[in-house]
C-alpha cells in the first residue's frame, strides 16, 4: 500500500478545519496531519494536537505558541510550535506536505494558500476570499505550477461534480450553457428591507441549514457568501457572470447544477454537511465515507426554488458588478465586506450599513489591474482604510 498522505490543515480550529479532522480521522490508513495551525484558539488548537499529534502547530501570536509549547512538552507531545504568517506558508508549501486544506476565513488566507498553490499541492480550497481577491493570478499559478485544485465551497464541489472533468477554457466548449449556483436565501428570505434594518448579530449568525463561523454566516444572511460564489464559479469554471443564476432553495439539498445544451441539468445532492465536499476533495478521483447520513429524500419531501430578491439584498448585485469591472474591483469588494461584518458583529454598524459600506467603498477605490500580487495587497488595504474611515466619521 502506498504511505499515507500528509496533510496540513489551514483554520483547524474553525467550522471547516474540524469537519475536515473529523473526515481524516476516519481514514488513518490514508492521511496523516503534517501541521495544524489556529488564529488565537489555543485551547482548542492543544486539544486537536493531542488527538492528531501533528508535526507542526501554528498560532498568530508568539505568546500563545509559548503557551501551547509548554502544554505540549507537558503532555510528552513532539509537536513543533511556530508564530507568525511566515509559518503559515511554511507549513502550506513544505516538500513533506502533499494535502493543503485552505480553511482560514478571510484575505488572511491568500499568501499561505497561494503558497500551496505555488508549491504544486493538492490545494482543497474552502477560503473564497483569496480566490476573489487574486481570481486570475490564482488560477495562474495553478496551470502553471501544476496544482491540483479542488473546490470545497458545496456549490462549487456541486458544480465540480456535475462538469467533465476537464472544464477549463470557457463552459461552451463542453457543452455547458449555464451554471445554476443555489442559495439557501440565509435566515431572512423572504424579509423586507424595512425588517431587515433591525436584525442582530445573533439572528444573522442563526443560519437555518449550515452550521458555519461567524463570518460566513453574515455574509450568508447579506447574500455577500452568494455574490463572492459567483466571483468564486467565475474563476473556477472560466464562467462570465451571465453564466451564472442563482436560485434559492431553501431546502439546501441541491448543492448546485449544470446546464447543458442538450436541455439536460445535473445537479448534486446531499445533506447539508461539509463533511460531503471535504471528502470529495480529499478522495478525489475515488469516493470516502465521510461519516454523513444518507440523504432521505421521503424526508425532505419536497424541493422548491424562487429568484433570489436583489432589491433586499443589495450585495448579491454589488459582487456581480465588482466581477464585472474587473482588476481589483473584487479585492476592494471584498476587503470592505471584511471590514463592514466585522463592525456589524461588534455592534458598530447595522445590517442595512454593510452594502451601504462596500458600494460607497467600490467608489472611493476605482477598479486597477489585478495582475500582481502587490497591487491586490495595495488595493486590499487601501479598500480596509476607506471603510474604517467612513466607519468613523457616523
Ligand atoms: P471559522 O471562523 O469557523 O474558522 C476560521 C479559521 O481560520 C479558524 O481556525 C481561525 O483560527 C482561523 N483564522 C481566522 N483568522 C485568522 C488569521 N487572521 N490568521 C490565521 N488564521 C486565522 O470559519 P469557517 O466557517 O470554518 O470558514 C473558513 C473558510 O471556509 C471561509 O473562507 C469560509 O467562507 C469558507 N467556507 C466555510 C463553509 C462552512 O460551512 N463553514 C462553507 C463554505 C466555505
Ligand atoms: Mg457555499
Amino acid at each position: 500500500m502506498s504511505r499515507p498522505q500528509s496533510v496540513t490543515v489551514l483554520g483547524a480550529t474553525g467550522s471547516i478545519g474540524v469537519s475536515t479532522l473529523d473526515v481524516l480521522a476516519r481514514h488513518p490508513e490514508r492521511y496523516r496531519v503534517h501541521a495544524l495551525t489556529a488564529h488565537r484558539s489555543r485551547e482548542t488548537l492543544l486539544a486537536q494536537c493531542r488527538v492528531h499529534a501533528p508535526a507542526l502547530a501554528v498560532l498568530e501570536r508568539e505568546e500563545d505558541a509559548a503557551w501551547l509549547r509548554e502544554r505540549l512538552g507537558e503532555a510528552g507531545l513532539v509537536t513543533e510550535v511556530r508564530c507568525g504568517p511566515e509559518a503559515l506558508v511554511e507549513v502550506s508549501e513544505a516538500s513533506e506536505v502533499d494535502v493543503v486544506m485552505a480553511a482560514i476565513v478571510g484575505a488572511a488566507g491568500l499568501l499561505p494558500t497561494l503558497a500551496a498553490v505555488r508549491a504544486g499541492k493538492r490545494v482543497l480550497l474552502a477560503n473564497k476570499e483569496a480566490l476573489v481577491m487574486s481570481g486570475a493570478l490564482f488560477m495562474d499559478a495553478v496551470d502553471r505550477h501544476g496544482a491540483t485544485l479542488l473546490p470545497i465551497d458545496s456549490e462549487h464541489n456541486a458544480i465540480y461534480q456535475c462538469l467533465p472533468v476537464e472544464h477549463r477554457g470557457g463552459l461552451a466548449r463542453h457543452g455547458v450553457t449555464q451554471l445554476l449556483l443555489t442559495a439557501s436565501g440565509g435566515p431572512f428570505r423572504g424579509w423586507s428591507a424595512e425588517a431587515l434594518a433591525g436584525v442582530t448579530p445573533e439572528q444573522a449568525c442563526a443560519h437555518p441549514n449550515w452550521s458555519m463561523g461567524r463570518k460566513i454566516s453574515v455574509d450568508s444572511a447579506t447574500l455577500m457568501n452568494k455574490g463572492l460564489e459567483l466571483i468564486e464559479a467565475c474563476w473556477l469554471f472560466d464562467a462570465r457572470p451571465s453564466q451564472i443564476q442563482v436560485v434559492v432553495h431553501p431546502q439546501s439539498v441541491i448543492h448546485s447544477m449544470a446546464a447543458y445544451a442538450d436541455g439536460s441539468v445535473l445537479a448534486q445532492l446531499g445533506n447539508p454537511d461539509m463533511r460531503t465536499p471535504i471528502a470529495y476533495g480529499l478522495s478525489w478521483p475515488e469516493r470516502l465515507d465521510a461519516g454523513v447520513e444518507a440523504l432521505d429524500l421521503f424526508q425532505v419531501a419536497r424541493l422548491d426554488f424562487e429568484p433570489a430578491d436583489e432589491a433586499a439584498f443589495p450585495c448579491l448585485r454589488l459582487a456581480r458588478e465588482a466581477m464585472e469591472d474587473g482588476g481589483t474591483a473584487p479585492a476592494v469588494l471584498n476587503a470592505a465586506n471584511e471590514v463592514a461584518v466585522e463592525a456589524f458583529l461588534d455592534g458598530r454598524l447595522g445590517f442595512a450599513g454593510i452594502g451601504e459600506l462596500v458600494s460607497r467603498v467600490r467608489e472611493a477605490c476605482p477598479p486597477e489591474p489585478a495582475t500582481e500580487l502587490v497591487g491586490i495587497l495595495d488595493a486590499d488595504a487601501r479598500a480596509r482604510r476607506e471603510a474604517e474611515v467612513r466607519l468613523g466619521r457616523r
